[in-house]
């Protein structure tokens, strides 16, 4: 059956590669985004774009309302841990209190159901991999706690205004499809950076830190393709519409600084860079998620797991799109 759906944020990466799987599902797709961080040409054909702050309650209200919105996928947040740590308040701000205002726009619509994107940024130092759903969460910096302090704000919207949601803790997102990649500015994340090098845009890439205890020294990661996430949100929209639910999205399987930058040599074909230098600061050694509940819950696991294969995937994309998506 056919729903609307707004999609907050789908402008995005994660938010635009949603909203094509959901028209590409039959479902009515708004999107709401003020375009700070993301990219007009990202929002997917057939999508109606509003631009607009999600903390606009009044437009936002009237939005949900007049179309009879069934769901709120909520992808807006800034989301990077070093500016969160230089600038607490912008984050506070945009992840916290503009996220409590689109909730108070839902509530004064009635549009009950949410879909957020959390992060295995919660649970901050693991005390055990692979992390758990109920792991202890200590989050180590302004971006992991307004993800927290949301996800507590999702639960006593739940137990007073009968708001349902389920979470989706994602880890490393990465990868792209035929027609959405990643496009962050500025980009900080290892694969785009890895392949940017690869292009001759960067002259190398920085391995921070290479003495960890791990296999070969450098952080583990859980990367997961953005397709992947955005199959969890439709099947997730699918089973928990009428309950609460929280679950961990991560491939299942770590990989190191290192075995990244290999797999881009072998699908690039071309010679990598490096330069090896000291840790980053707050890098945990080991995120690696447990994905076990969400398997066993609803039937999700991911597919395209092979680190090849999501290195291939970005690599097309970034070479169709060397500049990534114009304006
Ligand atoms: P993104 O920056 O590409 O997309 C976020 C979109 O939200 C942007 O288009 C931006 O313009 C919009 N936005 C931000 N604040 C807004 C506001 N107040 N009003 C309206 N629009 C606003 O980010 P992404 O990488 O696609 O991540 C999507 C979500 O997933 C974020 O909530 C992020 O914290 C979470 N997440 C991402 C990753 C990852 O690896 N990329 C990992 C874990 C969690
Ligand atoms: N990383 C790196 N060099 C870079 C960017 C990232 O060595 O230029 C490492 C980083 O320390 C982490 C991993 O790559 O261990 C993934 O980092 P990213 O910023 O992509 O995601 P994070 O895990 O920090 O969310």
């Amino acid at each position: 059956m056919s729903s609307t759906i707004l999609v907050a944020g789908g402008a995005g990466y994660i938010g635009s590669v949603t909203a094509q799987l959901l028209i590409d599902a039959g479902h009515r797709v708004l999107v709401v985004d003020d375009l700070s961080r993301g990219h007009r040409a990202a929002v997917p054909q057939g999508a109606e774009l509003t631009c607009a702050r999600v903390g606009d309650v009044q437009a936002i209200s009237e939005l949900l309302r007049s179309n009879r919105v069934d769901s709120v996928f909520h992808f807006c947040a800034h989301s990077l841990v070093g500016e969160s740590m230089r600038d607490p308040a912008l984050y506070y701000e945009n992840n916290l209190i503009q996220g409590k205002l689109l909730l108070d726009a839902m509530i004064a619509a009635d549009v009950k159901h949410m879909i957020f994107s959390s992060t295995c940024a919660i649970f901050g130092l693991p005390q055990s991999v692979p992390i758990l759903e109920d792991d202890p969460m200590r989050p180590a910096n302004p971006y992991g706690e307004t993800k927290y302090a949301f996800e507590r704000m999702l639960h006593w919207y739940h137990e007073v205004y009968g708001l349902n949601y389920t979470a989706l803790r994602y880890f490393n997102a990465c990868g792209a499809t035929a027609t959405h990649g990643e496009h962050h500015d500025p980009e900080t994340h290892l694969i785009p950076l890895v392949l940017f090098t690869a292009m001759g845009k960067r002259e190398q890439i920085e391995i921070y830190g290479t003495d960890y205890e791990t296999r070969d020294g450098t952080c583990v990661r859980d990367y997961i393709h953005v397709l992947d996430l955005a199959a969890a949100h439709l099947t997730a929209f699918e089973q928990c519409r009428d309950r609460v639910a929280y679950y961990n999205l991560g491939n299942g399987a770590g990989f190191t600084v290192r075995e990244v930058i290999d797999a881009a040599r072998r699908v690039t074909g071309r010679p990598i860079q490096v330069h090896e230098g000291p840790r980053r600061a707050g890098d945990p050694p080991v995120l690696v998620g447990g994905t076990e509940k969400i398997n066993r819950e609803l039937g999700w696991s991911p597919e395209h797991t092979e680190l090849d294969q999501i290195i291939e995937s970005a690599w097309r994309w970034h070479s169709a799109h060397p500049d990534g998506y114009p304006g």
